[in-house]
């Protein structure tokens, strides 16, 4: 077959879990719609919370495959329950990928920046496989931590608290020192700004072009080549692949689906921190009171963690509390994994209490639903100001304090009043509710359109995949010869 006409082979290598894992594993199943030979890589424990989507897949003809890797004898990723963090070490992997890099020679691979090994183990080859780096940020995050870092005006400041501007971006960014994590202002980001690497072939972005043009175009005239191919999360269109995305869902999806075909359009507030967001008993306690007394119907998705840690749940839900909200019907508290695009898309999902994930933040938007954001750590809090100061479809809850993902130390809590006031403010009829619902809607709109046929995330798609093909020469692929 010509070279420039048979389908580009291009392989994934997703990290080990939490927020970084299911939007590659979307990506390639985009990809794999697009025509493109998708192989995702990974290890035989880590496909079996998405095995099934790919065989789906299969089944309806589309060219995709999950490549194991054999790890080394006795040596595993310490945390494979799809809650590691960007810290997890995962250069176990090191040796088994080059070896299958070196045997496949694919046109490309795509590889999550948290394998903080993968560019130097990729380019060592020197076999010339275009490396395109992921790093699960949108282009707003990515712009705010380049210029955070190039012009560090946290150094200004007198204290943690006192507010700066984020220089020379589009719009008027304002941070404080504690909303950033120590580490980063420690090492100068250092850590963050490896995925900007400049050896790579450039960087496929979870985002559109509508959502944030701005920070689209800055990051050009910064210098960083990126697609910008989502929202990924959109691929998924049957139920099935909503219901089993990521963990095994902890409530049967018939009886969530009835309880909310019971309630008004826009009427239930969906409350979710993420798949590694952790909040100390005294912080759900708060949560529990404001949502009680606020009298709104919620959806609130509790973490396991908390419970294996050996909580009493009397610690953090008001005496009685699940009981009435059972009783009354005005509330759903899931303790584990919920199917967060199945309750977002439902019309009477009216808000999301989100800690600003990128995933979620993009699962809000592509749902049309309007936010209160509550960021926690990672660059949510950059989230947070596109959601709620550049695109107005989200209010702040006043979270200020960046915290590592499991610090299991009670920090300040946001005290019920807070979050009651939030909660009103989004839920009931006002002209900024109804505002911010417009925005919200009209985004969702065009977030579906960027996916469609012509849409921009679909046309950069074709064009990194054409730009695979342009570039080949005959003898780089082995099924070509
Ligand atoms: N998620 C889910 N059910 C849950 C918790 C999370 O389906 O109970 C999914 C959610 O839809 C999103 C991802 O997990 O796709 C979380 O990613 P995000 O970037 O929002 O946050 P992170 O977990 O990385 O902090």
């Amino acid at each position: 077959m010509d070279s420039k006409s048979s389908p580009v082979e291009m392989f994934f290598f997703p990290f080990v879990g939490g927020g970084h894992q299911l939007p590659l594993i979307d990506m390639a199943r985009m990809f794999a719609a697009h025509g493109a030979i998708s192989t995702i890589i990974t290890t035989p424990k880590h496909a079996l919370s998405f095995q099934n989507s790919i065989l789906r897949d299969q089944q309806s003809g589309r060219p995709i495959s999950i490549q194991t890797l054999q790890l080394p004898e006795g040596v595993d990723i310490v945390d494979t329950n799809l809650s590691a963090t960007i810290m997890t070490d995962t250069s176990m992997f090191q040796e088994p990928l080059k070896n299958l890099l070196f045997q496949a020679r694919p046109d490309c691979i795509v590889h999550d920046f948290a394998h903080l090994w993968a560019a130097d183990a990729i380019d060592s080859l020197g076999i010339g496989i275009p490396r395109i780096v992921f790093s699960g940020f949108g282009c707003f995050s990515d712009c705010v931590q380049q210029n955070l870092f190039k012009f560090q005006p946290y150094e200004k400041v007198s204290s943690d608290y006192e507010p700066f501007v984020v220089p020379d971006l589009p719009d008027r960014i304002e941070f404080t020192r504690s909303q950033l994590p120590i580490f980063l202002i420690n090492d100068g980001g250092q850590k963050a700004m490896h995925r900007f690497d400049k050896r790579y072939f450039g960087s496929v972005v979870n985002s559109f072009y509508e959502l944030e043009s701005a920070y689209a175009e800055y990051m050009k005239e910064l210098g960083n080549k990126a697609w910008l191919v989502g929202p990924v999360s959109l691929c998924n269109r049957d139920v099935a692949d909503k219901v089993e995305r990521g963990q095994k869902v902890s409530i049967d999806e018939q009886s969530i689906l009835e309880w909310l075909d019971s309630k008004e359009p826009h009427s239930v507030l969906y409350i979710s921190f993420g798949s590694v967001g952790w909040l100390p008993p005294e912080q759900l306690l708060e949560i529990a009171y404001a949502l009680e007394a606020s009298g709104h119907s919620f959806i609130w998705v509790v973490g396991k963690s908390f419970k294996s840690e050996g909580e009493n749940e009397e610690n953090w839900l008001p005496s009685g509390f699940e009981e009435r909200m059972e009783e009354s019907k005005i509330g759903i508290i899931i303790r584990g994994w919920a199917p967060q695009l199945l309750i977002l898309e439902h019309s009477a999902v009216g808000g999301f209490l989100t800690h600003c994930g990128w995933n979620s933040t993009l699962e809000g938007v592509s749902a049309g639903v309007p936010m209160i954001t509550w960021p926690l750590s990672a660059e949510q809090f950059s989230n947070e100001k596109l959601i709620a100061d550049v695109l107005k479809i989200g209010i702040k809850v006043g979270s200020m304090k960046w915290r590592e993902p499991r610090d299991t130390i009670p920090g300040e809590a946001v005290g019920r009043e807070k979050v009651e006031a939030a909660v009103r403010r989004l839920m009931e009829e006002s002209e900024e509710a109804a505002e911010i619902r417009r925005k919200a809607k009209e985004l969702a709109e065009k977030a579906k359109q960027a996916v469609e046929d012509g849409g921009s995330s679909y046309k950069n798609a074709e064009a990194l995949i054409q730009e695979l093909k342009a570039r080949r020469r005959p003898e780089t692929r082995a099924s070509d010869q």
